[in-house]
């Protein structure tokens, strides 16, 4: 059995490595919505709770895990050339869209995740993306290598 000393240790260490993982994340992913870059944020939800780190976009004002850069370009494109839309029982506003690139990212992230080239570090293999696509991305993931270490309070309850 393990002390309380041990323990503590134990979780300070996961959600340190937790942190580091999402700071990575923070950097190299954005937001499967809006396409935005992503922060990290301390939510902090009642007094008596522990605050708790997020990855958060501020576009969409929302806790967002994000996608690779390289699937929200492609699911993007997708939606842009294709006219697909997830949610045709919705109105057919720039929201919709974003909503319909979004379920595309998880779509893709899955089937990525299943054939084994994507996990949680991103892809595991190089990639030769369609040039349609890849200006805009590298454009984005430059932008997101900006103030990144800063971590700022969200109060979830002024919502
Ligand atoms: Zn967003």
């Amino acid at each position: 059995m393990e002390t309380t000393k041990k323990l503590e240790a134990k979780i300070g260490y996961q959600s340190k490595k937790r942190i580091d993982a999402l700071k990575r994340r923070t950097k190299r992913c954005m937001c499967k919505y809006c396409g935005g870059s992503l922060k990290l944020r301390r939510i902090i939800f009642s007094d008596y709770e522990e605050a708790r780190i997020e990855i958060f976009c501020n576009h969409c004002d929302r806790i967002e895990y994000g996608i690779e850069p390289e699937i929200y370009q492609s699911a993007k494109f997708f939606v842009d050339n294709s006219g697909f839309n997830c949610y045709p029982d919705l109105d057919d506003s720039e929201k919709t869209k974003q909503m319909t690139i979004a379920k595309v990212c998880e779509i893709m992230a899955w089937q990525d995740q299943n054939l084994g080239i994507l996990n949680e570090n991103g892809f595991s293999v190089p990639l030769k993306l369609n040039e349609n696509f890849v200006g805009e991305c590298i454009t984005l993931t430059e932008a997101n290598l900006v103030d990144d270490d800063i971590i700022e309070d969200k109060y979830a309850l002024d919502e």
